[in-house]
């Protein structure tokens, strides 16, 4: 099995330095299949969100794992997220534990808050676009409700995602228990520095979505109804092929690498079980200088950003919109 290394957390617990991202995997043969691989392979960090509609096949296999013994619940560690129709103090408690009951877990390792801006809440989890409404509520007050929840011991640890500095600012000056992690989209193309040099700073992990550029993004649009777009397509750039060849790896555990030397926990999804095991054995060489100086030269920037949240137009309107326009 891989040697996986841990990020600490402040209360101790202990974070896999890679997870199994779950977006978009909602077909159930394939996404039990992917767990089950992924399992077997050594991860131990599943990334999932309210929004995924996959938390119920994932508790499912997940339960599976845990009543044969094959692993043990302290062993394993499961981020989900509060929608953005749950962004109201009055919604946390809701949505936190409708993701533990279809998770069929006690307790969650991370709750994190999606997105910083929230919607009107109808009774589904995502608010039907012919009537949705923009709600900016007080970051400090839902953070109060997160915070209840690690008192109530519903989650070990609560976060944030797609949250700007600012933002992160704010709460940090004002909290009980802080953030103890942001996860963001990052990869070689949009490696967000002073982001991660201000977390890093403030003692927050980084977790990195998209990390391999999500190749698949363009079906997403396309399952909204929205134009595809030009991607990083870093997977196929001559320099990242390169430094593969040298190393004896794959483009994918290239990037991958790049991300763990940099202190940045990567989430990579994938359905397919050799990528999975492939993605998982990154814990057995390291790139060199010229390596990572190359690596680092494929940054470009906001231009690169693939999840803008574009696809959610009404998302734009609010001023806690955490993205530049
Ligand atoms: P990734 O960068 O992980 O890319 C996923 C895509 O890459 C899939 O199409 C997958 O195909 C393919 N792939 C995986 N491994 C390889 C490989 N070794 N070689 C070639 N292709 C590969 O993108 P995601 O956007 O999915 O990000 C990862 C996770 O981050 C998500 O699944 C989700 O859990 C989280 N996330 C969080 C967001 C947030 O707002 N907080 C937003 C977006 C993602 P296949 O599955 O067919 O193998």
């Amino acid at each position: 099995m891989v040697n996986v290394t841990f990020k600490k957390m402040p209360e101790g617990q202990k974070m896999p330095a890679i997870g199994l991202g779950t977006w978009m995997s909602t077909n159930e043969e394939e996404l039990v299949s992917a767990l089950d691989a992924a399992l077997e392979a050594g991860y131990r960090h599943i990334d999932t969100a309210a929004v995924y509609f996959n938390e119920a096949l994932i508790g499912k296999v997940l339960n599976k794992w845990l009543s044969s013994g094959k692993i043990k619940r302290e062993e394993l560690f499961v981020t989900t997220k509060l929608p953005i129709a749950g962004m109201h103090p009055d919604r946390v408690e809701l949505f936190i534990k409708q993701s533990l009951e279809d998770l069929q877990l006690d307790y969650l390792d991370l709750y994190l808050i999606h997105f910083p801006v929230g919607t009107n809440y109808v009774g589904s989890v995502v608010t039907p676009p012919d009537q949705i409404q923009v709600e900016t509520n007080d970051h400090l007050e839902i953070w109060k409700k997160m915070e209840e929840q690690v008192d109530a011991g519903r989650t070990k640890a609560i976060g944030l995602s797609n949250f700007n500095q600012r933002q992160i600012e704010r709460i940090l000056e004002n909290c009980r228990i802080p953030p103890v992690c942001l996860q963001v989209e990052l990869h070689a193309s949009l490696q967000q520095k002073e982001l991660v040099e201000f977390c890093h700073k403030n003692n927050l992990i980084v977790v990195a979505y998209s990390p391999l550029g999500n190749p698949g993004y363009n079906k997403f649009l396309e399952s909204v109804g929205q134009d595809g777009k030009e991607l990083p397509n870093n997977l196929q750039n001559p320099i990242v092929q390169n430094i593969a060849k040298k190393h004896n790896k794959s483009p994918g555990q290239i990037l991958l690498r790049f991300l763990i030397e940099k202190n940045i926990v990567p989430i990579p999804k994938s359905v397919t079980p050799k990528r999975i095991e492939e993605n998982l054995n990154v814990f057995d060489f390291s790139l060199d200088e010229e390596d990572l100086e190359q690596l680092e030269g494929l940054e470009k920037g906001e231009e690169a950003r693939i999840c803008d949240f574009k696809f959610f137009p009404p998302l734009r309107e609010s001023p806690e919109f955490p993205f530049p326009l």
